[in-house]
């Protein structure tokens, strides 16, 4: 496919970038395989707007996929920033910073009676699995097919984000032994659940799953399916875990928990809380959080855990993250989800505008996508001329059709018109597109 439009230095850069780094990036979804073209090497963000190194200002809906939800360079986040910064960037110790984040999770989420601070969504969930495990005595973890809960070994079986932008199964390098523990089941279906229960009864450490997954593209939970998997560990005596990586601080100011209120046994957390900044953490049940280390045998560590700045933007987002920001962003996405809706559908394009809160995806189908096999069954192709005709007029969509969209309380109604303004154009490109 051709582009009618250039980037010449983002080029060059990318060019530079392929020489010493695999592939150019360093994740691999900014690397616009899944749509071509060359991939926008951004030098700044201010509120919604991010400019690239070519100088072309873009409206934001990638938002550093979830963390800026506050847009860019929000000035309280950047003055707690430069604060935390002036007084030392880490210190190996323990800091008030690090306790008044704890505080501010826990006494925004009831399930989560203790945290532990980590740096990234992929440690949350890898540690929350270890202690289920050494918690439990038990080997096997139960997820679902395109839930996406980083990179862990045992985690990266018919996983989504990445892996399913490339249409990767799993990864060579995660050995047998370590895939073996883990079943794979189909999301939003009780009775493959109860059925891996009946077949490895007393086996099973944790069911993991997205809160509300987003890395499928957006693919909320059938009514009852997250209570409906909390009961059925419950009755085994497993842990239910929550992945709100993504859900966490986003969906509600309690994310998804309290959208479905469903007390998950451990929760995981990153993006939102860390303010741009690498900051994540797990956490739950008082009894359970008492086996990690040092107040249990079960060990997990961190040179930069807590890291004193990092807490400062996560804290200073989350104080900022009230009943009002959330009204706006909520108004902002419905907004958008009906402006793209009604595009679409002017140009007869099949799709579903899919939302769980205010994430959501559009789907390039018109049937139901309750699952993984369905969200791979929609007409990628016409994602992809639709993700370049709004990448020309200014628009930075996630360069992936299995990707949510975010939004910020940034996106005003000068963002919001010119998404509109570009959204024409990009649905015509969209139903002229051919596979
Ligand atoms: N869990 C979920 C639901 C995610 O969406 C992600 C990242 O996209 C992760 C875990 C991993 O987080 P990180 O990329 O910070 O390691």
């Amino acid at each position: 496919m051709a582009y009618s439009y250039e980037a010449p230095v983002s080029q060059s850069l990318f060019d530079r970038a392929s020489v010493v780094t695999p592939g150019g990036v360093n994740s691999p979804v900014r690397a616009f395989r899944a749509v071509g073209g060359t991939p926008r090497f951004m030098v700044s963000g201010t509120g919604p707007y991010l400019t690239d190194a070519d100088g072309r200002e873009y409206v934001d809906l990638v938002c550093s996929w979830g963390p800026m939800i506050l847009g860019h360079s929000h000035p309280e986040v950047i003055a707690a920033v430069q604060e935390a910064v002036s007084r030392g960037t880490s210190f190996g110790t323990p800091g008030e910073g690090e306790v008044a984040l704890a505080e501010e999770i826990v006494a925004r989420i009831a399930p989560v009676e203790q945290v532990r601070l980590v740096s990234s969504g992929t440690e949350a969930t890898m540690s929350a699995i270890r202690l289920a495990r050494g918690f439990t005595g038990r080997a096997k973890v139960v997820k679902f097919a395109g839930c996406y809960h980083g990179h862990v070994d045992a985690l990266l079986a018919a996983a989504g984000s990445g892996l399913a932008t490339f249409g990767l199964p799993d990864t060579p390098g995660v050995t047998g032994a370590t895939a073996g523990d883990t079943v794979v089941l189909p999301y939003n279906d009780l009775d493959a659940v109860r059925a891996a229960f009946a077949a490895h009864p007393g086996e099973i450490a944790c069911v993991i799953t997205e809160a509300s997954p987003g890395n499928m593209g957006v693919v909320p939970p059938a009514d009852g399916f997250n209570a409906g998997l909390k009961e059925l560990c419950a009755a085994d005596g497993a842990l239910y875990i929550s992945d709100e990586v993504m859900t966490g601080f986003r969906t509600s100011k309690a994310g998804w928990y309290g959208v479905d209120g469903v007390r998950p046994d451990l929760m995981t957390f990153g993006k939102v809380m860390g303010g741009g900044f690498p900051a994540a953490a797990f956490g739950g049940r008082a009894d359970v959080m008492a086996h990690l280390a040092p107040a249990g045998p079960v060990y997990q560590a961190g040179t930069l855990s807590g890291n004193p700045v990092a807490t400062a933007a996560g804290l200073a987002q989350l104080r900022l993250l009230d009943d009002a920001a959330y009204a706006t962003i909520d108004a902002v996405s419905a907004e958008l989800r009906s402006l793209v809706g009604d595009a679409l559908t002017k140009e007869g394009v099949a799709h579903t505008v899919s939302a769980a809160s205010n994430m959501f995806s559009v789907f390039f189908t018109d049937r139901p996508v309750r699952n993984y096999e369905d969200a791979k069954q929609q007409d990628s192709f016409r994602f992809t001329a639709f993700f370049h005709a709004m990448l020309e007029r200014g628009v930075y969509l996630p360069p992936s059709s299995f990707e949510s969209w975010f939004v910020s309380t940034a996106h005003d109604a000068r963002a919001v018109e010119r998404i509109a303004a570009a959204l024409p154009a990009a649905a015509r490109a969209a139903s002229e597109a051919t596979a």
